[in-house]
């Protein structure tokens, strides 16, 4: 009997789209993005402005998400290894690694390594 494969535990990741990122790893070192998209499952994250690949499509072919309505060279930001960001803290300025937390009140946070701030994630609305 063939055994059920065990499904590959999807990573939680500490960024979320809308956060500010730089990037410190591969040929786009030293870019700063805001997140657009995680992938969690994969590890990946996609960056504005970071990693932007071209592809060539035919109109209305969809690449990198976006669908083409007109045919020719398209720039798309392709997903980039987690690992080769870091957050960027708003109070101090600085990349860092961040920490996990509890709050006085029982929710759970993020904390900046290096200033010992929470880090506030500004609430998106549904509605935009
Ligand atoms: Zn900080």
């Amino acid at each position: 009997m063939l055994k059920n494969k065990s499904k590959p535990k999807q990573r939680w990741l500490d960024l979320a789209p809308g956060d500010n990122v730089v990037v410190v790893a591969g040929k786009d070192r030293g870019k700063q993005g805001e997140v657009l998209r995680t992938l969690p499952g994969s590890g990946k994250i996609v960056v504005r402005g970071v990693n932007v690949l071209k592809r060539h499509v035919k109109a209305g072919q969809s690449a990198g998400g976006t669908k083409a309505v007109q045919g020719g060279v398209v720039d798309f930001e392709a997903p980039l290894s987690y690992s080769n960001v870091m957050l960027v803290c708003p109070h101090c300025n600085q990349p860092t690694r961040v920490k996990h937390t509890v709050l006085d009140n029982g929710t759970k946070a993020l904390e900046c390594r290096q200033c010992g701030e929470p880090y506030e994630r500004i609430k998106k609305t549904e509605a935009q």
